[in-house]
């Protein structure tokens, strides 16, 4: 059968087909640790679940505005000045059914054929095919990680080219966990204020960071970017509701109204019962959010030293996000009965098959060197999973 060109021009998720695939081995009955999941481990808190049944019992189950209601537009501007120092109008904001939405539809709203657009690598695996279907091109700048895996001025103005329509900045990071300081991120605007190159800044793990420095975006960090940035966040990381598919986007009106009119032909509205729980998730009590961010960092500590107690493995300590991402690139010659390990890949298949540990190899996010280990999971687990590896790395010749 005859698909559309732009289907073989971009790959499955990496990410949700690890998960499928620890799954299944799981329903064969083999002991599967995962480390692939990208969501939080908890559950949704108490009182965002009730506001969701409250919206059930009360019959707000119709559509919607297409851009999400006035209501939820109010607490997501809330929350930006709150958090963000940054006001916003109602015409500068839309809400779409996850942040991934929110992505996919700004990039149908602003790129096409022959727009270039800079994403960091290591990169959240979406952003190139969302660039891709959008028929823009990725232009990948790599980072170091003796960098700490955060994109330096001069690297960002290299990339540069008069085709160049926006950047993503993702901070903290997924994959890498690395979050940018407020003076990193004013160095960063400085190459781009004498620009009309878009600032797409990815915030979805605000919450989840570790530094020492508060958490800022771009835009706040230099307020003269504004104009130029379209923040993107939603409630999946922060209050543990990846199924509830809310994200949202606030930037410059017109950006916005385009997102809007792409929105009411594609879904339509978020689904209404959730907006009633990202209401409540964004104007209620926050203790929840500092709880989880408190588990984490415990966790973080755990895998970083036992990763780090494994011959050949170094691991950063990411400054946020539930993601280790450690170079792994030692190992490479190694082989387990005569088969060479030569790449990420090959290696999490040795590790999924030898000793049933779930992991995402770091090509998926545009470094063949790592692999990826999400920390939302149990303690039990990440002593176990990483006591696993370290054996199965210990086999290897
Ligand atoms: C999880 C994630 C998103 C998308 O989250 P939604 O569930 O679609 O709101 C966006 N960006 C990054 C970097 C993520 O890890």
């Amino acid at each position: 059968m005859k698909l559309a060109a732009r289907v073989a021009k971009i790959k499955p998720s990496e990410t949700l087909a690890i998960t499928a695939k620890a799954n299944a081995l799981r329903a064969e009955g083999r002991d599967v640790i995962g480390f692939g999941a990208g969501e939080p481990d908890f559950d949704t808190p108490i009182n965002i679940k009730g506001a969701a049944i409250r919206a059930i019992e009360t019959g707000f189950t119709k559509y919607t505005p297409v851009g999400g209601t006035d209501e939820l537009k109010e607490a997501v501007i809330a929350k930006l000045k709150r958090d963000n120092a940054l006001e916003y109008k109602r015409s500068q904001v839309v809400v779409s059914c996850g942040a991934k939405h929110t992505l996919y539809n700004l990039a149908q709203a602003l790129f096409e054929e022959g727009d270039e657009v800079i994403i960091p690598a290591p990169y959240w695996v979406s952003y190139p095919d969302i660039v891709v279907l959008a028929g823009g091109r990725p232009v990948i700048v790599n980072t170091s990680e003796a960098d700490g895996f955060k994109m330096k001025p001069a690297e960002l103005k290299a990339a540069i080219t008069g085709r160049t329509r926006a950047v993503v900045i993702n901070s903290p990071s997924n994959p890498t966990g690395a979050a940018y300081s407020p003076a990193e991120l004013k160095e960063l605007a400085a190459v781009l204020l004498d620009t009309a190159i878009l600032v797409i800044s990815d915030d979805i793990y605000e919450k989840i960071i570790y530094a020492d420095f508060p958490f800022a975006n771009i835009a706040t960090a230099e307020p003269r970017i504004k104009d130029k940035t379209i923040v993107v966040n939603g409630v999946s990381k922060a209050y543990a509701m990846t199924g509830w598919r809310i994200g949202y986007a606030a930037g410059p009106e017109q950006v916005i109204a385009a997102v809007n009119k792409i929105q009411s032909q594609n879904t339509s509205n978020p689904t209404s019962i959730s907006q009633k729980a990202a209401v409540e998730a964004l104007n209620g009590d926050q203790a929840v959010v500092g709880k989880m961010v408190s588990e984490f960092r415990k966790r973080r500590d755990v895998i970083v030293q036992m990763l780090n107690d494994i011959p050949d493995i170094k691991c950063l300590s990411p400054e946020g996000a539930f993601y280790v991402f450690p170079n792994v690139s030692g190992i490479y010659g190694r082989s387990f009965k005569g088969k060479k390990i030569t790449n990420s890949a090959e290696l999490i298949d040795y590790l999924l098959d030898e000793v049933n540990v779930a992991i995402v190899p770091g090509a998926a996010f545009g470094s063949d060197d790592h692999i990826r280990l999400s920390y939302a999971t149990s303690m039990k687990n990440i002593e176990e999973g990483l006591k696993r590896v370290k054996a199965a790395v210990a086999k290897l010749d």
